[in-house]
């Protein structure tokens, strides 16, 4: 049975780079955001560039695609047609990873094809990260300026929607995964997904183009400098940048939540989430810092 890994959550948050991660093993294909793809203009798709280094028409899995694509209506047709194409090249026991981010693509997926393997993996990345990226790209590509307190809003709303609509599909939470813990710790991801998924994945001394990736939708890093190798690197402009301060003080029910996130990097050992603990513990010992509230050390406030 082909297996899809599904890759849930917002953008900005890292998507792209699991994506790839995730085929760094050669057990997966990774193809990026292929509903983004199967819904626009053929002749759109035609000017991508692909993270294999060819443009889309070039490419070795996107070129022969494009025009069948452009014939068909229904997109779960189309979606057949991409994961048809990953079994001729790549072997039918190849999974297929789509990092298209939204579970309703997979809702309608998960009633047309019975026949696949369907996993989810709800990707988050600390609310003060994307809180940052997403005020960048706000402003560089739509040269608008969002308050920090709806960006924030809009974080918690979506990550909520997500991990409830994949549980409900799935009947069980899906796979929630903290882009900080794929950073910190990518040994002990790499272990955790693969008890998850069932097979090795991820190879965390592989440089992140390594793999069998054909990405034409997503983030650019995916796209390669002259064939040169791609490392894992934690987005850290949020360390010196300050927009988050206000609304992390000002909406402590979104901090806790955050904080609640982090605390399940616990699981997969990062160094980061030692240090929350550590805060914690010592912000409780001494009554709390400044006056601030106590956070309770197991985090369910
Ligand atoms: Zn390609």
């Amino acid at each position: 049975m082909q297996k899809i890994v599904y890759i849930a959550g917002l953008g900005h948050s890292g998507s792209t780079t699991l994506d790839m991660m995730l085929s760094t093993t050669r057990r997966a294909v990774g193809l990026g955001q292929v509903w983004t793809v199967l819904r626009e203009d053929p002749a759109k798709t035609h000017t991508r560039s692909c993270s294999c280094g060819a443009s889309a028409p070039k490419c070795e899995f996107w070129g022969p695609l494009i025009a069948k694509l452009g014939t068909r209506v229904d997109p779960r047709e189309r979606y057949r047609l991409v994961l048809d194409r990953a079994a001729e090249l790549y072997g039918p026991q190849t999974t297929v990873v789509d990092s298209s981010k939204q579970v309703a693509n997979i809702i309608g997926l998960a009633e047309t094809l019975r026949d696949v393997d369907l996993r989810i993996v709800h990707n988050i990345k600390d609310v003060r990260a994307y809180t940052v990226s997403t005020l960048d790209n706000e402003l560089r590509k739509h040269n608008r300026k969002p308050i920090p307190e709806w960006v924030f809003y809009e974080w918690y709303r979506g990550n909520r929607s997500v991990h409830n609509r994949a549980a409900k599909l799935l009947g069980q939470p899906p796979f929630q995964l903290m882009y900080e813990a794929l950073c910190f710790a990518t040994e002990n991801v790499a272990r955790q997904i693969a008890a998850y998924l069932g097979e090795d994945y991820i190879d965390p001394a592989a440089a992140l183009n390594s793999g069998n990736t054909h990405i034409i939708s997503g983030n650019r890093l995916r796209l390669s400098d002259n064939g040169s190798s791609k490392r894992l690197t934690y987005d850290h402009r949020w360390f010196v940048r300050s927009e988050w301060l206000r609304p992390y003080v000002l909406m402590p029910a979104i901090r806790r939540f955050n904080e609640r996130c982090l605390r399940e990097c616990v699981k997969f050992g990062t160094t980061a989430s030692v240090d929350i603990e550590e805060a914690i513990a010592a912000k409780n010992h001494d009554g709390g810092a400044a006056g601030q509230e106590r956070i309770p050390a197991n985090g369910r406030t």
